[in-house]
């Protein structure tokens, strides 16, 4: 148009977001499924979420929700039956005490993640992240205008942080730690006493544990999870607790997370949400707040469980007797995360030729702070883990 509008120019976007790059587990899974639909024979081995169906009894609640007319705004933070729910979880399950004032519930555990970054961040702050991270932290962390500062780890430390190496890292700064555990994409397990080393260091040099713990009900070889604000209530009161429903029930597309924090962070967090998204979902509301109260779920938890160890356990097999893929061994999650640097390609090299000549689809692990690794999913099937396995172990061979 003549003389239009910017100039000629275009529009100006926001230098932030501009650099932001999509998440690489959501485009290349979905790139995957558009595959697929078109006919081809792609195997998937990049799905972040269960395979497993959300359980009847629990869409039935969300049904019955609507029939009660329960379509409407909530709290911004969530109705306080479902928080009040949440905090009975925090108590059964990992012997905590929360008031429901304390506890935001939000649209999925990323969301909670984010809200509680842009609250706890003044620029330059910086928050602590441990590689191999979930993708999300770092951009999340540089959105709130901090600044993501890496603590590595190796695969010989199991994937975690030391209590030393965030001591060393710490400075006046210093504003958070992001903590995963079970981790993704490593699957790795911090027990009560690492927490408890970490915790300590975290308490004298003042930084607050973000503590991701979506993966807890999904722990192998018998384990059980241990949250870091069970340490004791001045590690409490320094943690927000993150997790939700979207892994342990099979509900992620519903997008309801939450966290339990020191009450000053969480009505924070709460005006924020007022001004910035409103409620999570109702319906999804009264679906979680089922999902958490129904005991016969429990069962259904362990026996997916099972199966996740059981696929665990047979992908670890399939790569045994050969040396260029050496896969983590993980304990939580339904990740396995695999060193590739035998086959001499950086990560995203090895995922692209592999999904172009192979039709496999895995995450590079460059995006989790990891560029010499993958991550595989066994959140599907046996017969499709096999069939991609063999596809890459086929593959890697003929190098
Ligand atoms: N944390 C981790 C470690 C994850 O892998 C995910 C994956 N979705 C999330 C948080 C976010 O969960 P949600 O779907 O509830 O937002
Ligand atoms: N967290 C999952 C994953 O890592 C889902 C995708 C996402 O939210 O990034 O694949």
């Amino acid at each position: 148009m003549e003389g239009s509008a910017f100039m000629g120019k275009g529009i100006k976007f926001s230098d932030k977001i501009s650099s932001l790059k999509p998440s690489a587990t959501l485009e290349i899974t979905s790139k995957a499924k558009a595959m697929v639909k078109a006919g081809e024979d792609v195997v998937i081995l990049a799905a972040g979420e269960p395979d497993f169906d959300t359980p009847e009894s629990i869409k039935n609640a969300a049904i019955e929700a609507m029939k009660r007319g329960e379509t409407k705004y909530t709290p911004a933070s969530g109705k306080l039956s479902l928080k009040k729910v949440i905090a009975e979880k925090l108590k059964r399950d990992n012997g905590l005490e929360y008031a429901p004032g304390q506890i935001v519930v939000s649209s999925g555990a990323k969301h909670s993640i984010y809200n509680a970054l842009q609250v706890l961040c003044n620029p330059g702050d910086e928050v602590i992240v441990v590689p191999p991270y979930w993708l999300s932290y770092p951009a999340m962390v540089m959105l709130a205008g901090g600044k993501p500062v890496e603590v590595k780890t190796s695969a010989s430390q199991g994937f975690k942080v030391s209590p030393e190496d965030i001591q060393k890292a710490a400075t006046e700064k210093t504003k958070a730690i992001i903590l995963n555990s079970p981790s993704n994409p490593a699957g790795a397990v911090y027990d009560e006493k690492e927490l408890a080393a970490i915790a300590e260091i975290c308490l004298a040099k003042g930084i607050v544990i973000i503590s991701d713990e979506i993966y807890e009900k999904i722990m192998f070889d018998g384990k059980k999870h241990f949250s870091i604000a069970s340490v004791s209530p001045e590690v409490r009161d320094a943690t927000v607790l993150v997790n939700g429903v979207s892994k342990s029930y099979s509900m992620t597309g519903w997008r309801i997370g939450y966290i339990a924090a020191p009450p000053a962070l969480a009505a924070l967090v709460s005006n924020f949400q007022s001004q910035t998204t409103s409620n999570p979902c109702s319906i999804s509301q009264a679906a979680a707040e089922y999902a958490m109260t129904d005991e016969k779920l429990e069962n259904e938890l362990d026996k997916n469980c099972e199966v996740y160890q059981q696929r665990r356990d047979i992908m670890l097999g399939l790569f045994s007797g050969q040396e260029k893929i050496i896969p983590f061994k993980p304990q939580g999650a339904f990740y396995m995360f695999c060193d590739i640097s035998p086959t001499g390609m950086r990560s995203k090299e090895f995922a692209e030729k592999l999904l172009a000549e192979k039709k496999v689809a895995v995450i590079p692990g460059e995006p989790f702070g990891a560029d010499n690794c993958v991550r595989l999913s066994f959140a599907s099937d046996l017969e499709t883990i096999k069939k991609g396995v063999g596809r890459i172990l086929q593959w890697v061979e003929g190098m």
